[in-house]
């Protein structure tokens, strides 16, 4: 899952940012409402945390032309503005859930993992694939009833092909949900996510198709 922060406030930027990758998203995080503007129109994101009060342009201001545009990614405006005028025009403008500062890391993942559950249209939170049961709120997988230990970027790999049983997903593309900018990445990291979680979950469960990517089917 890819995540766009959209913060000036450098402190507060840098512990949601690590508060998100911490609970294994991918985070891109940018300090101004044009930087926003523009990843939003080059990149694909499953949610977007936004501040309102920011350089360059207001994020009410983005949030109005986003949903002009008539984009629908779900958006949880984080900000310091407690007005009740403030609240009602921000989700009247299309937010979809709002979190005044300070606010508590744990609510912010949270919610973060409610709104994404809402929008992919599903009210239960597990992902299941036979007999492989993902729980991405507790941030579990039991395969055949038993816990499997996972590091954080194995279960962001198996989350995305979770996600979409059936799809194959390219290297770039699951590199896309693990990763955010700047991380670095070796140039063999998802097989070598791959290949642990193979270990871990036996042979049958993620396909190889070779030259195209990898797929788990439902
Ligand atoms: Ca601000």
């Amino acid at each position: 899952m890819r995540l766009l922060l959209v913060e000036d406030d450098p402190m507060i930027g840098s512990a949601v940012r690590a508060g998100l990758l911490d609970a294994g998203f991918a985070v891109d995080w940018v300090t101004d409402g044009r930087a926003a503007e523009l990843a939003l129109a080059n990149d694909v994101y499953d949610l977007a945390v936004l501040d309102l009060g920011l350089p360059k342009a207001d994020g009410m201001t983005l949030l109005a032309a986003l949903r002009g545009a008539g984009r629908t990614i779900p958006v949880l405006v984080a900000t310091a503005r407690d007005a009740v005028s403030d609240r009602v025009a921000g989700l009247e403008a299309g937010a979809d859930d709002y979190l005044l500062k300070p606010f508590d890391m744990d609510e912010l993942v949270a919610r973060v993992r409610a709104l994404l559950r809402r929008h992919a249209g599903s009210g239960s939170p597990l992902l299941k694939a036979g007999a492989l049961v993902l729980d991405p709120v507790r941030r579990q997988v039991t395969l055949d009833g038993t816990a499997v230990a996972l590091s954080a970027r194995e279960f962001a790999v198996l989350e995305a092909l979770m996600q979409r049983p059936g799809a194959v997903l390219s290297r770039e593309k699951l590199e896309e949900s693990v990763y955010g900018w700047g991380q670095e990445v070796g140039s063999n990291a998802i097989e070598v996510h791959l290949h642990h979680l193979r270990r871990k979950l036996g042979p049958g469960v993620i396909h190889n198709v070779r030259g195209v990517g990898y797929r788990v089917d439902a």
